[in-house]
């Protein structure tokens, strides 16, 4: 944006808006840091986008709240020159508004052509082979522009002046209709209208969209998604739907300001909404939430006008596999999901799948980060320890085992992958080995350091170990997981420490070898410690209690009333055993043989959801926990359970808290007794876990707290914590850019690597 006014516009925006802070630019765009009123900073960030000078285009904007830093005045600061070497690979861009035009323009030589881009939009990380970002070093290299198209690559005044997949339906790519044996049934607009066509009939199309290839089915006919959820072997997760405008979003769910302003950015991602209408009930099964997206390319724009009604678009894949990118590819892989097959000659080059986000405290905050965002680096600034690590070793961190993502850290800038997925299957492992040799060959880094989970069973982990076995090799570190959330939120948010890190989440290996989750770090410039958790309880069948909610409320009975409780109780979830298997299973937690120890905050969830009959085996990760959430149905009550905390001496002489749930279980027990209504009961325990937080950080006396972990997707659980610790005069943190869940292990590696934390 060099030359067309933008900073001195900034500097007038805020100075009007009576902001302080400072802007500058620097090779990889500008950073505007404001400071002032909340209702003045989200007017700031409106009309950044609405009032900018009529030459400059903002490609994509990252935003994210920090703590005031008490400038004085406005100042436009100096150009940054050192330090910006590595090269910023622009995201994936929606269509923006003049290509959007000229589409729909009948006089326009684009009219209807589904790859239509300019300088503002279009794809970037998805067709680009190698740095440079140039034509020959993206897929575009096979499609020679035609005369008109090369005149507009040239032209400086024009808007496709260096667009690199400038393209028109001359020269450019064109689409095609397979069947599902790969016979092509028609060619460019006539393929379009005919994969509309099977689509109204209720049939499943695959789409070679940006990143990768889309599931699509009418939303509205249950079976056809029915038909969808057997093929691709989900049977109960969330579908995410297109709508083919914001109306028709509007009509069937509730849009706040900040709702609409995502859904509507360049990132355009899947934003979770609260749903007023039913569409097909199989599209999201007893969840009041629905995952909704716009189009974002010119082929899903014309789609969606053909369609006229909201579609499921999901990721072309079977479940637990990473996206389909190629065509052939696709026909053996989805042939027995899709019917047929809407494809193109533009090859993908990397699988990006659709990002999701949400609006929690009035902030945006991604939950899977990939298309739109990937790669754009977090900046490590404040919260960073002065180190020479962070200048002379690229760092390269191998994240967990579900959600996974890579990153890799040059100098302070962290490049965080797209999501890859849960490595448990080939292909994902495959995908996982595939975006690490990508990362190291794109940003030329040859790591020194390699971050790993402190899980040795994880793949990520045996990985890791592999290249560290080379003599010569980098050096490796093991970051404990729940450390690696902690200082992942505190990173993104700048904190500098000393902070409270809370850490809740399903699953992670324990420094101790046991199964945490509900933990609690004092965390300082170069330490992380454990100073409080959730007492443990059993699972019996370990990772089998996982996956049935069930076994956590048995291990959890067990825990507060003894081995007696088990045969006597008459919880929901007794009757769902098979009478022979109880007394198996209560050996088990007696002899804790395969029954390990855990003090996870999610399994705690999954017994109580179990214990309130909503469900005793899960079909996904997290689905009894988002039940429980989903039970609060608009619940407003400050009841609470009471517990306990209890001081234990270390052998190192410092002392741990723990918290003992206990008097909460027995709380509830009275309260079915007493047959107060499950959301009831719900509440008061999300409550008292907020309670929980607020007591452990009275204790811990640090002002700052950082939130994060799996559990924190919980919104009432997210905003019931903040709203407690700001009145107890506490500052809450949470994750903005980088998921709150495994999807931000991976950078909370490379900043433990970086303080030297283990
Ligand atoms: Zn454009
Ligand atoms: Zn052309
Ligand atoms: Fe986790």
């Amino acid at each position: 944006m060099q030359g067309v006014g933008f900073r001195p516009f900034v500097h007038r925006l805020a100075a009007e808006l009576g902001l302080a802070g400072w802007v500058n630019n620097s090779s990889q765009g500008v950073f505007i840091e404001a400071e002032g009123p909340r209702a003045s900073l989200e007017q700031f960030l409106l009309r950044l986008r609405t009032e900018k000078p009529p030459r400059s285009f903002i490609q994509s904007m990252e935003s994210w709240w920090l703590d005031a830093a008490g400038y004085a005045g406005f100042e436009i600061r100096p150009s940054e020159t050192g330090g910006g070497k590595t090269a910023i690979i622009m995201p994936d861009l929606a269509t923006c508004p003049e290509c959007l035009h000229e589409i729909f323009d009948p006089q326009n030589r684009r009219h209807l052509y589904p790859f239509t881009n300019c300088t503002h939009c279009g794809p970037r990380f998805s067709i680009m082979l190698s740095l440079p970002y140039d034509r020959a070093n993206t897929s575009m290299k096979r499609f020679a522009m035609c005369p008109q198209c090369g005149q507009e690559y040239r032209d400086p005044e024009n808007r496709r002046f260096h667009a690199q997949p400038n393209a028109c339906p001359k020269c450019g790519p064109h689409l095609e209709l397979w069947d599902a044996g790969g016979a092509v049934l028609a060619a460019r607009h006539e393929a379009l209208l005919q994969a509309v066509k099977t689509v109204r009939e209720g049939k499943i199309l695959a789409l070679k969209g940006i990143g990768g290839f889309q599931l699509l089915v009418d939303a509205r006919n249950d079976e056809a998604v029915r038909r969808l959820r057997e093929r691709k072997q989900r049977e109960e997760k969330p579908f995410a739907v297109m709508y083919p405008s914001l109306d028709a979003v509007r009509a069937d769910c509730r849009v706040a300001d900040a709702d609409a302003r995502l859904l509507a950015s360049p990132e355009a991602p899947i934003v979770l909404l609260k749903r007023r209408a039913a569409l097909a009930p199989a599209v999201a099964p007893g969840n009041p939430n629905l995952g909704v997206m716009l189009a974002y390319s010119p082929l899903h724009h014309l789609l969606m006008f053909e369609l006229k009604f909201p579609v499921v678009a999901t990721s072309g894949n079977l479940s637990d596999e990473p996206i389909c990118i190629d065509e052939r590819e696709a026909l053996q892989r989805l042939r027995n999901i899709a019917d047929v097959f809407l494809v193109h000659d533009r090859p993908i080059v990397r699988h990006l799948d659709d990002s999701v986000a949400r609006v929690v405290l009035g902030r945006e905050q991604v939950l899977r980060r990939a298309r739109g965002y990937a790669p754009l680096p977090v900046r490590l600034t404040a919260g960073r320890p002065a180190t020479a690590l962070d200048t002379a070793s690229p760092v390269l961190a191998v994240g967990g085992h579900l959600k996974n993502t890579v990153a890799l850290a040059i100098g302070p800038q962290v490049f965080v992958s797209q999501h890859i997925g849960d490595l448990e299957t080939v292909q994902s492992y495959e995908a996982f080995l595939g975006v690490i040799n990508d990362f190291e060959r794109l940003y030329d880094a040859e790591p020194r350091w390699i971050a790993h989970d402190g899980h040795p069973d994880y793949l990520s982990t045996q990985f890791a170990r592999s290249l560290l076995a080379h003599k010569a090799g980098p050096r490796g570190v093991s970051v404990q997981h729940h450390i690696a959330h902690v200082l992942a939120c505190a990173a993104e948010n700048e904190l500098a420490p000393p902070l409270l890190g809370v850490s809740w989440d399903g699953t992670g290996h324990g420094l101790d070898g046991t199964v945490w989750g509900g933990e609690f770090f004092l965390v300082t410039a170069t330490a992380c410690r454990r100073v409080a958790h959730l007492r443990q309880f059993r699972l019996p069948g370990g990772a089998q209690a996982v996956k049935e909610p069930r076994r956590a409320m048995l291990g959890m009975i067990y825990e507060v009333f003894g081995e007696s409780a088990l045969a006597a109780s008459d919880a929901p979830p007794m009757k769902s055993f098979a009478a022979a298997d109880l007394p198996a299973l209560a050996g088990m937690l007696r002899s804790g043989f395969n029954s390990p120890l855990t003090s996870s905050a999610g399994r705690l969830f999954d017994a109580v959801a179990a214990f309130l009959g909503l469900r005793q085996i899960v079909r996904f990760e997290g689905q009894a926990a988002m039940e429980l959430e989903f039970a609060l149905d608009g619940i407003e009550t400050d009841e609470t359970y009471s517990f306990e905390m209890e001081c234990q001496e270390q052998t190192d002489g410092e002392s741990m808290l723990v918290v003992d749930w206990r008097p909460i279980v027995r709380g509830i027990l009275a309260d079915v007794k007493g047959k107060l209504p499950v959301g009831l009961i719900s509440a008061k325990f999300h409550n008292a876990l907020a309670e929980v937080i607020v007591a452990v950080a009275r204790r811990a006396g640090q002002p700052q707290v950082a939130l994060s972990g799996g559990c924190f997707q919980n919104r009432y659980l997210t905003e019931r914590v903040d709203a407690r610790l700001e009145r107890e005069g506490f500052r809450p943190y949470w994750p903005q850019r980088i998921p709150p869940n495994d999807g931000g292990i991976a950078l909370g590696q490379i900043v433990a690597t970086l303080m030297g934390a283990r």
